[in-house]
């Protein structure tokens, strides 16, 4: 993606994109702060990566690269900019230091967490593997270095699917997202079990499982609801409604597609329904309208994530200038963790 670096530029590209939806006044407003950053981007020899849940005005204006978390990983590890600023949030960011680790990586909010990173820590995971001897850990790239420094394989929603049957074990331990584990799990055929819900349980080999989940959960997804979905189709009967994977199973089995935000995007980019409701951070669906101006999007705005949308504009700006916040991972975790993240890679 081109950025541009003078305020008219970047003015009329966001007019042409969202002058439906954004007032000019703010568009104006967004357009010199962004010009500010592209400039000082080119100076300080930076690539800006911006996550799909971005809002409209910054995910248009500033990334040079944009897409989901696999996509942005795969940018990173490319990159050959003396800075990599993530929009998005610290995982995210995190990720891109274990991939990268020579270049200074920025995330502009030290607020933006993420529910299902904070749901597991690395003494949780070595816990599991005590628990379950032998059984390979294939870690969310939602999670923390700690965490993916101690898994044998990271997934994405994108290829979680295949990087479970890749390992071709009888059983495998999925961490940390309950709900995508779940339909990962029916996907593959495999039954499976909780067993840190109920810890005085006791698991025996005569229990059927193959896979060993985590109640770990995005503060997002997990809103969305069956009865959202049949109020949705009682007003628009036509509507075609894609579900993020870390929505439960029933909201998944409910909806018409699933995938991630990236397969979303292509959904609605390559069929022609009279509406689409996308189940996800509410911003998704402004940057596809706004890309889509021939497509219906409705929205469920009421859910949103507080994480992703603590980045802003004007804290991508002060953290160029200011350097800051830094991402620093302990030498010794950030070589383990890049074991199962480039495993991951591989698979595709
Ligand atoms: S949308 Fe969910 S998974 Fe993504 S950052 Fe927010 S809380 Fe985490």
């Amino acid at each position: 993606m081109i950025t541009e670096t003078t305020t008219e530029a970047i003015y009329e590209k966001l007019t042409g994109l969202l002058s439906k939806t954004v007032p000019d006044f703010e568009l104006r407003i967004k357009a010199e702060l962004a010009a500010e950053i592209n400039q000082l981007k080119l100076e300080k020899n930076a690539v800006i990566l911006g996550h799909n849940y971005m809002e409209p005005a910054l995910f248009y204006s500033i990334p040079d690269y944009v897409g989901d978390s696999l996509e942005l990983s795969r940018k990173a590890a490319q990159s050959n900019k003396d800075i990599i600023v993530f929009c998005g949030v610290k995982f995210m960011a995190e990720t891109a230091k274990i991939l990268n680790p020579t270049k200074k990586v920025l995330v502009p909010s030290e607020k933006a967490g993420c529910s299902l990173a904070a749901s597991i820590t690395a003494q949780d995971v070595r816990e599991l593997k005590a628990k379950f001897p032998g059984v390979p850990v294939v870690t969310y790239i939602n999670t923390y270095a700690d965490v993916k420094a101690e898994s044998d394989i990271c997934c994405t929603s994108g290829n979680a699917v295949e990087v479970v049957k890749s390992l071709k074990t009888d059983r495998v331990i999925f961490i940390p997202d309950e709900y995508l584990a779940a339909n990962v799990a029916r996907e593959t055929g495999k039954q499976i079990i909780y067993p840190t819900r109920d810890p005085l349980r006791r698991f025996t080999e005569d229990l059927d499982y193959q896979m060993i989940g985590w109640p770990g959960r995005c503060e997002v997804h997990e809103k969305f609801t069956v009865e959202d979905i049949v109020n949705v189709r009682k007003q628009f009967p036509d509507v075609i409604i894609l579900a993020h994977p870390e929505c439960s199973p029933e909201v998944v089995a409910a909806s018409d597609f699933s995938g991630s935000t990236t397969a979303m995007i292509k959904y609605v980019e390559k069929t022609n329904a009279p509406h689409y409701l996308m189940l996800t951070e509410c911003s998704m669906g402004d940057n596809v309208a706004a890309a889509n101006p021939d497509k219906e999007m409705l929205r469920l705005c009421s859910i949103r994530c507080p994480h992703m949308n603590q980045i802003t504009l004007e804290d991508t700006l002060e953290a160029l200038q200011k350097e800051q916040f830094e991402i620093v991972i302990d030498e010794e975790i950030r070589k383990k963790a890049y074991v199962a993240v480039e495993r991951m890679l591989h698979i595709g």
